[in-house]
């Protein structure tokens, strides 16, 4: 077994390593660290997020460091703030035990001016993104004249970014007597043209396939109408109680949409994407970070630089336009060697693009169906069963000698049954694991009879509707005349109507086809809890 001190690390950074709870090195650091700390030669590096690779190129650059020498040696170049955060504290940690390095994280969008004091301060590593860190290049800020390494990290998401230019302008500035060290995810052309005018001779190194997914995630997809995605999110949701997952949308609006349509449907979700302030954006990573939330709705780019490891899913709830944003999307789960689901939710016709998707990752997909409303039932009475299993039953025991006369005779599979349908009919039917606070999953009851679920509808007496015209309505609509429908209540202008369960969905989706009503859009919606 490889370890740490085998790689050539001083004993003071091996100890750092250790105290951080690294065991074994990751084969990315495996390669790079010996040769990197041998070495004073360029290196392209192809290496998920996820792999281990900052470590891969902070553990060499702390051994590096001239400690009694208080000017910038070495700039990390990094496609976002976060990643820029990231980088300055892992940095600070691999050099917690010797003198302290001085790392600034330098980005746009917050004070230059702060920026500009920290590095009259003097820094010995800077991170930045590139345009913040061009901007003070060239007011003259930064004493490049120390400089020995360059690091780009995440080269692709860099380019694709638009940082092309800026990153040419900062290469140019630059005295030539640097090494450059470059990770990538992927090597599009954009980034090996990048390779070849600022390298030189650069070693290569690939930890996994060329462009391949990470070896610990899986792929699975399924196929659906578009307007039946929204209610196969909820019910992947409903059957991973604990999933903690990124959701992607191509859209900043359809991230907004998504987030609030799962919050009023009682799953607590946010949404990250290009519209946010900075301070929005920490508040929502926050959250996520401490999984007060659990789901996160996101944009391709404003998730770049999220580094969290345990997350148990990437949902595409639409794929990806380029077949690279795959790659990033699903390197988001699997991470520091846990296993992670990406599931695509794709529309029929989109086969094609699974397949191209699959040549790309090299890897399969799994296609699965989408969960039926039994089996988010069955994951709930799974659920049930365990916190069944750890009720204290201390505030009842003394009264049980009583009680159990009640159930005599009984047997204990019909006692069980009998109890679970008790508790499932007080509790209502609209599982909503992910509500769960404290370890008990809260349910939304909003009111309807058990069997059934209750809806809001916004036409009513103002559009002369009667429970007649409804009940004819939804049978219309759902094409079928088998759905039971419990009570109705017709107020000015809305109402609330009960119905089998078992149609939650298909009434929900024949409702979203721009249904009229005397000449007036339909809209039906689960009622909000009373
Ligand atoms: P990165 O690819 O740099 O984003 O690293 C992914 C995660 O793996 C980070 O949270 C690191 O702290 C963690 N990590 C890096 N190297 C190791 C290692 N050798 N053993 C365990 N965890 C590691």
């Amino acid at each position: 077994m490889t370890t740490f001190s085998d790689l050539g690390l001083s004993a003071s950074t091996t100890e750092a390593v250790q105290q951080l709870g690294f065991e074994q090195p990751m084969p990315i650091q495996q390669e790079a660290i010996p040769l990197l700390l041998s070495q004073q030669t360029d290196l392209v590096a192809l290496a998920q997020t996820g792999t281990g690779k900052t470590a891969a190129f902070g553990l060499p650059l702390v051994e590096r460091i001239e400690l009694s020498l208080n000017m910038p040696q070495a700039l990390v170049l990094a496609p976002t703030r976060e990643l820029c955060m990231q980088i300055t504290r892992d940095i600070k940690d691999f050099s917690r035990t010797q003198q302290e390095i001085s790392t600034l994280a330098i980005y746009g969008g917050s004070s230059i001016k702060k920026q500009i004091n920290a590095l009259n301060r003097g820094v010995q590593i800077i991170a930045a993104t590139p345009g913040r860190l061009l901007d003070l290049l060239r007011r003259g800020k930064i004493d490049t004249s120390a400089i020995s390494t360059v690091v780009l990290d995440e080269a692709d998401e860099l380019l694709n970014m638009g940082f092309q230019n800026d990153l040419n302008a900062i290469f140019d500035t630059l005295p030539k007597h640097y090494h450059t060290w470059l990770f990538s995810a992927t090597m599009p052309d954009s980034v090996a043209r990048i390779a070849k005018k600022y390298m030189n001779n650069p070693k290569k190194i690939t930890v996994g396939t060329k462009n391949a997914g990470a070896d610990n995630v899986s792929h699975q997809y399924l196929t659906v109408k578009p307007h039946d995605r929204y209610m196969t999110l909820k019910r992947l949701i409903d059957v991973h109680p604990d999933m903690y997952a990124i959701i992607f949308c191509r859209t900043r609006r359809n991230t907004r949409k998504i987030a609030d349509k799962l919050n009023r449907d009682g799953y607590k979700a946010d949404a990250i994407h290009g519209d946010l302030s900075q301070n929005q954006r920490d508040r929502v990573m926050g959250k996520f970070r401490n999984k007060s939330i659990r789901l996160m709705v996101a944009t391709d780019v404003a998730s770049r630089g999220i580094d969290v490891n345990d997350l148990t899913h990437v949902i595409n709830y639409e794929l990806p336009d380029d077949l690279e944003s795959y790659t990033h999307r699903s390197g988001r789960t699997g991470r520091a060697g846990k296993s992670g689901v990406s599931i695509g939710i794709a529309k029929h016709k989109e086969k094609g693009k699974i397949r191209k998707i699959e040549k790309t990752i090299k890897q399969k997909f799994e296609k699965i169906d989408v969960p039926t409303a039994k089996d988010v039932k069955l994951t709930q009475l799974d659920e049930w069963s365990d916190q069944i299993k750890q009720t204290d039953t201390s505030p009842i025991s003394d009264l049980m000698p009583a009680l159990l006369d009640q159930f005599e005779g009984m047997s204990r599979e019909d006692l069980t049954e009998k109890l679970i349908a008790f508790a499932w009919n007080k509790k209502g039917t609209k599982s909503q694991p992910q509500q769960k606070t404290h370890g008990h999953s809260q349910t939304i009851k909003n009111g309807s009879e058990p069997g059934f679920e209750r809806f809001f509808i916004n036409i009513g007496k103002k559009e002369n509707l009667n429970p007649g015209t409804l009940i004819g309505l939804i049978n219309e609509e759902c094409r079928t005349g088998d759905i039971n429908i419990g009570k109705i209540d017709i107020m000015g202008s809305f109402s609330f109507f009960e119905a089998d369960n078992n149609f939650t969905d298909k009434i929900l989706s024949a409702f979203q086809r721009n249904v009229k009503y005397r000449g007036r859009g339909v809209n039906v919606e689960i009622a909000q809890p009373k």
